[in-house]
């Protein structure tokens, strides 16, 4: 999940200092932990947002020994995080700014689930990854293609745009929520449901959250992961757009759950009326099942 919709404040400074923990004794109240960086004193971090975003970002806070709240508005991996595809892609970014870290990303995806068992937990699996051409108005293959027998429909050019090696899944819903149980078992993230309504700041610097209901969270630090959401904030808005795109995603069961091989298809879809092609992804899960998205950019 390579889009970036989280910021960090303070700015990133405050976590490339290097951290040490002053007491690794877990069973003390994260609360009255206290941490050093460069000579600074530090409680607490609050993250904002529930989507895997956020979930990583308190994940691996916490793991570093720094105490994380997570706020979360109404279930954690509900939004975009939870309905996604789930596909990783290890090298589709590169010539663009975001290549290292979607590389990084993509390698962290495979540590985090031998760390994780992640195959079991969250269905990570490597997946070969197909491009198809699909005429409605043409005749379904009968055989005889180099092609996954499930794949029976009216295709053409088929080819192989990632292997193995270079793409792979998870379910996203499992995969964020996994990672929070970890978090709030393993290294004593707090979450909270509730609304963020004002990150406040005095002298400069975050002191504490507003939570809808009057609920007040002092802090050192805030993380805005709210998805499209963070727009909201002027805090961030006032620094750059943040923004959603449209996509609609449908579930499908197929009958015979276990003759469908793990590859992930980005189709061109003709339809027979001769309207608009479409452009839909096909995610099989190790459960049998299958998302397809359909996605929308609005302007
Ligand atoms: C249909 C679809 C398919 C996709 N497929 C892929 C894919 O295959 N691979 C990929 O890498 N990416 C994919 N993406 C993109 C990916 O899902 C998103 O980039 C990612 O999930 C964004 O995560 P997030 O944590 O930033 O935001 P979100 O998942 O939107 O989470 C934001 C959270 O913030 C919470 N929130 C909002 N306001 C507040 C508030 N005031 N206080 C507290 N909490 C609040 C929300 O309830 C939500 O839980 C897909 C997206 C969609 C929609």
């Amino acid at each position: 999940m390579a889009v970036i919709s989280s910021l960090l404040f303070p700015p990133s400074s405050f976590l490339r200092r290097s951290i040490t923990i002053c007491s690794n004794n877990t069973s003390e109240s994260m609360a009255t932990k206290k941490y050093i960086s460069d000579g600074q004193t530090s409680k607490r971090v609050v993250v904002c947002g529930g989507g895997v975003i956020g979930v990583c970002t308190a994940y691996f806070l916490a793991k570093k020994g720094i105490a994380v709240t997570l706020v979360e508005k109404s279930a954690v991996a509900c939004a975009a995080s939870g309905k996604s595809g789930g596909f990783l892609a290890f090298d589709w970014c590169d010539g663009s700014p975001v290549s290292p870290l979607a590389r990084a990303s993509f390698n962290l995806h495979r540590s985090l689930a031998e760390e994780l068992n992640g195959v079991e937990s969250y269905g990570y699996r490597p997946v070969t990854t197909l491009s198809l051409t699909v005429k409605e108005s043409s005749k379904p293959i009968s055989g005889g293609s180099d092609l996954p027998a499930w794949i029976d429909g009216p295709v053409k050019s088929p080819s192989t745009i990632g292997t193995t090696e270079t793409t792979a899944q998870v379910h996203p819903q499992l995969f964020t929520r996994k990672l929070l149980s970890t978090a709030t078992k393993k290294y004593g993230v707090e979450v909270v449901i509730g609304k963020l309504e004002e990150v406040r700041v005095e002298l400069g610097r975050v002191d504490s959250v507003l939570l809808e209901g009057g609920r007040v969270i002092d802090t050192d630090a805030v993380v805005l992961a709210m998805g499209p959401w963070s727009g909201r904030f002027e805090m961030l808005s006032s620094i750059f757009r943040v923004y959603g795109t449209k996509a609609h995603s449908i579930v499908l069961e197929p009958k015979e759950a276990n003759a469908i091989t793990p590859h992930a298809l980005f189709l061109t879809y003709h339809p027979s009326n001769g309207g608009q092609a479409l452009d839909p992804e096909v995610y099989p899960r190790p459960t049998g099942k299958f998302r397809v998205i359909f996605r929308y950019v609005l302007a």
